[in-house]
């Protein structure tokens, strides 16, 4: 129900208005022994308010300040005068008015005018909401634009090192392959079949996170054993920390705080997150530090955390963390493209779950993910396909 503010001094128009306009509207009016400044100052909203001469001319300043507030949506106010006083008025007065009524008043032209005051006002509210979703749209816009641009950057520059890095190689190896030792063959082409994984990752997660923004992500949900899947995770980790050239690798724990570990969740999802989160913890680590691996499964939830002894992250970069593209400052010449954990926010999203941070640079990082479960019995989970 529209609400219309009655500000009339003249005692006997104020009784007859309120009569006529309760019936239809919900009628605001300051009571008899109320100070008139004190119930303005309560700053009621309302949808158009009635006036007549004698409180223009006192409240015509408080009138000009409530209308611009609410610009651009129009506040009518709408005066009632009587013939002689309409020449009285003074034009900045007639500046804060939007239509008047000559005294004596017709029921029905009041009400004719109220409605068509409200009507105005009601489509410049529609307007104004309108304005805001085109607003609203037109940043989005903007955003995906600059990500576009960021996505096509950091494709020419982390496609192209890989690109180089496997075109040198292959050259070296046509040129010099009758006096390269075997070994040396062999690490050529494990670095080649590293940097070819890397572009694959690469257009996997781009893929993945254009998928995610028009909002295509599929989530299918499958009973795991997660004890299983974690330690076959851990085992794809440990042999790729073996592989590298390093005196002192980082260690990787699991740790696995549950018996039974059998659940509802969607395993490439699943993937993706432990997958980044692992990789971030040996990555930001440095050599013969340990990175903890942990897994709790409760009735209702699954807690994962990864805690690392590394780089740590400062302060003033966590909050921006998840966003795509974003790096911490101490990140140095660590190789990375800032995607990484953007897509473990979309996945743990879908899973409607939340992934928590506490980091302390220097000192290390915890990431704990806790996503919702869905415990299924053992004897439901289908056998592994032969
Ligand atoms: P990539 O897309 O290849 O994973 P990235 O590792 O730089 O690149 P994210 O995984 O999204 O990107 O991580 C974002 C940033 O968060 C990193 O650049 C790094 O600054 C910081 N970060 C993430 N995990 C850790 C960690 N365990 N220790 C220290 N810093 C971290
Ligand atoms: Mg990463």
């Amino acid at each position: 129900m529209s609400q219309i503010l009655l500000l009339v001094e003249q005692k006997e128009n104020r009784r007859l208005l309120l009569e006529w306009l309760a019936v239809y509207y919900e009628v605001l009016l300051p009571n008899s022994t109320e100070n008139i400044d004190d119930f303005l100052s309560l700053n009621q909203s309302f949808d158009l308010a009635i006036i007549d001469g004698q409180a223009l001319k006192i409240h015509w300043q408080w009138i000009a300040a409530k209308k611009q507030a609410e610009h651009p949506v129009c506040l009518p106010f709408l005066l009632i005068t009587s013939r002689s006083d309409v020449k009285m008025a003074t034009q900045f007065i007639w500046q804060t008015i939007d239509d008047l009524i000559i005294a004596p008043v017709e029921k029905i032209e009041l009400q004719a005018r109220v409605e068509i005051l409200l009507r105005s006002r009601q489509l410049s509210l529609t307007l104004k909401l309108s304005h805001d979703q085109l607003d609203l749209a037109l940043q989005t816009a903007q955003e995906l634009n600059e990500m576009k641009t960021s996505l096509l950057y950091m494709i020419a520059h982390d496609v192209r090192n890989p690109l180089n890095f496997i075109l040198g190689t292959t050259q070296v190896l046509t040129k010099y392959k009758s006096t390269l030792t075997d070994e040396k063959t062999q690490e050529m082409l494990d670095k080649t079949q590293a940097a070819v994984k890397s572009i694959d990752r690469l257009l996997d997660d781009v893929l993945l996170l254009g998928r995610s923004e028009s909002g295509k992500i599929a989530f299918c949900s499958i009973p795991l054993d997660l004890a299983k899947f974690c330690n076959e995770l851990v085992a794809e980790f440990q042999s790729g920390l073996k592989l590298k050239p390093q005196t002192d690798p980082v260690t990787l724990i699991f740790v696995n705080h549950s018996e039974s570990a059998m659940v509802c969740l969607d395993a490439s999802l699943l993937r993706r997150i432990l997958g980044n989160l692992l990789s971030n913890a040996i990555k930001y680590s440095a050599p013969n530090t340990q990175v903890f691996f942990e897994l709790k499964v409760t009735e209702i939830e699954v807690i994962f955390s990864v805690k690392d002894a590394g780089i740590g992250i400062p302060l003033a970069d966590q909050e921006r963390l998840f966003d795509s593209f974003y790096r911490a400052a101490n990140v140095g010449i660590i190789p990375g493209t800032g995607l990484g954990l953007s897509i473990v926010k979309k996945c743990v999203d879908l899973h409607g779950g939340e992934i928590v941070l506490s980091s302390e640079e220097g000192v290390g990082s915890t990431f704990t993910v806790t996503l919702p479960i869905a415990k299924i019995e053992e004897e439901q989970v289908l056998p592994a396909m032969p």
